[in-house]
């Protein structure tokens, strides 16, 4: 600390998740110095219920700049900025003294199921969705807001303000009512090309613009923290504060995936694949999302559902003997399955599975898909099963990365992340899949990277991104096998023809689930 002590050289970055805020000190090179997470819960009393409390992710918010500052051992003024990541496509409604009407509804509520339908027969949603780049579902706050103004009328009416959960933590802390243009942009009420509130939207969510906050760019700077929060953060007062952006776009940047030809995948327990282009793009067939950055940065892609869960239902549902039989050699039974589908020659034999489990978002958005193995016969073992599931969600991936590369342009290569990425049969797979190469960036907290990142440009510290290239540190790379590449093809081709041939009937498998389990 001696030498530095005087000289602004951190970066505070705070990423406000789903299940936890992550709070980050990086240096100018991009080293992380420390971080610490605080974790919150997520209220689920119904299935389609899921709310947080804002007042305690504010709270998560302030001890988490405190804890990385003091892990860190970095002093107040030697604080270049604080900079933000946030998920995107939360709702809450506060009155004129920002107490909290309502939870902070989160992406993952679905109360707003039964609105899709109405956006799109009577307000135009295609058309929405065109202006917006946000697609018509029921994580959209457009939705939300309507379903709420049905469901909760006298909140609706009396909510001074709709905000998400970033912007209220900005108004705690300052007082202002602002909304950078990546959060903006995920709203489903942001005109992508005017860079304002859309009117067809506000129309359709039945809003005001005075009920919104005011848009800023994502360098847009606040200062000026009241000296209470300043002691409680260990900031000091003049310390500036970057709004920063939505964490799936600054993920993109993070990882370094923003040039032509890169895309990002990630997949945990669900997945996505995002690219970026120049300017606001949205997709004819609506089956992209288009969320900003800056001006001349724009990510779009699609998120899906069926990513890792895929790979946890083989282990706790299809392959539980081999799963205990993993535990017990004393390893990861994820490891253990890895290494029993590795037994199994690519393409599985002939063995196609469609990972339709929960229902699909992009490029289908169809809540009523199932799962399906096609093509079983008797010479396939469970072994296939375990490799079909892992290729499956390669399909999967390969059929969003197609629908971005129109739009895009050819993917040369894909930055890796997620769980998937510890196995590397199952990177592999995706390589060969898609026919272009898989590296894994080491860069762990991708979006809190990228805010700090996104920090030092509105600082005027640095003119552009390249400068994330030196942070990411390349990790391994997978090049595709041509071989693989069009077994995988053929197979993949398939695979989409049954996924459509068999739309009704998933409709039809659907509603009789509803009927008999008594949820969808
Ligand atoms: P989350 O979405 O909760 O952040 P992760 O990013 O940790 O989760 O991803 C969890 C998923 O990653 C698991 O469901 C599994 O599919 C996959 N996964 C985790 N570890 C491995 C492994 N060693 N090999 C293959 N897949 C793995």
């Amino acid at each position: 600390m001696m030498e530095t002590m005087h000289s602004k050289s951190f970066i505070v970055a705070v990423d406000i998740g789903t299940t936890s805020v992550k709070s980050l000190v990086v240096d100018r090179d991009g080293s992380v110095l420390a971080s610490h997470s605080v974790e919150y819960p997520m209220h689920t009393p119904r299935p389609e219920i899921a709310e947080q409390d804002p007042l305690q992710i504010f709270n998560a918010v302030l001890r988490g700049i405190r804890e990385a500052l003091r892990k860190a051992g970095a002093a107040a003024g030697q604080v270049l900025c604080v900079s933000f990541s946030s998920a995107m496509h939360s709702v809450i409604a506060v009155d004129r003294e920002l107490n909290p009407l309502t939870k902070s509804i989160t992406w993952a509520d679905n109360r707003s199921a039964g609105y899709v339908d109405r956006l799109n027969r009577h307000y135009g949603g295609r058309q929405i969705y065109l202006n917006t780049g946000t697609p018509v579902h029921p994580m959209s706050p457009l939705l939300k807001l309507m379903w709420m103004k049905d469901h909760m009328p006298d909140i609706f009416h009396k909510a001074h303000k709709f905000i998400g959960i970033k912007e209220f933590v900005f108004a705690k802390l300052f007082g202002q009512f602002l909304i950078d243009h990546s959060l903006a942009s995920g709203t489903g009420l942001f005109n992508l090309r005017r860079l304002d509130w859309d009117e067809q939207a506000l129309e359709a969510a039945g809003v005001r613009r005075e009920q919104l906050p005011t848009p800023v760019p994502t360098t847009h700077i606040v200062s000026g923290l009241p000296a209470g929060y300043a002691a409680e953060t260990g900031l000091s007062a003049d310390t500036p504060f970057v709004v920063g952006a939505a964490d799936g776009v600054l993920a993109n940047l993070g990882v370094g995936a923003f040039e032509p030809g890169r895309y990002a995948v990630t997949i945990g327990t669900s997945g996505a694949v995002r690219g970026v282009v120049r300017e606001p793009t949205t997709d004819p067939e609506g089956r992209l999302f288009c969320y900003a950055l800056k001006e001349d940065f724009w990510v779009i892609g699609g998120p899906i559902n069926n990513g890792g869960i895929m790979f946890r239902w083989v282990r706790d549902e299809l392959a539980t003997l081999e799963a205990e039989e993993g535990r017990k050699l004393g390893g990861d039974p994820y490891d253990h399955l890895t290494r029993i589908a590795e037994q199994v020659p690519p393409g599985s034999d002939g063995l196609i599975f469609l990972p339709f489990l929960a229902g699909e978002r992009a490029p289908y958005w169809n809540a009523h898909a199932r799962g399906v193995f096609f093509g079983l016969s008797l010479h396939h073992r469970k072994k296939h099963m375990i490799r079909s599931v892992l290729e499956g969600v390669a399909y999967r991936i390969r059929s969003v990365v197609e629908a971005l590369e129109e739009l895009a342009g050819p993917a040369a290569e894909i930055r890796a992340s997620g769980g998937f990425a510890r196995s590397i049969l199952w990177r592999q797979i995706m390589a060969d899949v898609l026919g272009a190469a898989v590296t894994v960036p080491d860069a762990i907290e991708s979006s809190g990277l990228g805010a700090a990142q996104l920090g030092l440009l509105a600082l005027g510290e640095v003119r552009d991104f390249s400068g994330v290239h030196a942070w990411v540190k390349a990790g391994v790379r997978h090049e595709p096998d041509r071989r693989n590449h069009a077994i995988y093809s053929e197979l993949s081709a398939i695979y989409s023809r049954v996924y459509r041939q068999l739309k009704a009937e998933f409709d039809a498998i659907a509603a009789f689930q509803k009927q008999h389990i008594g949820k969808e």
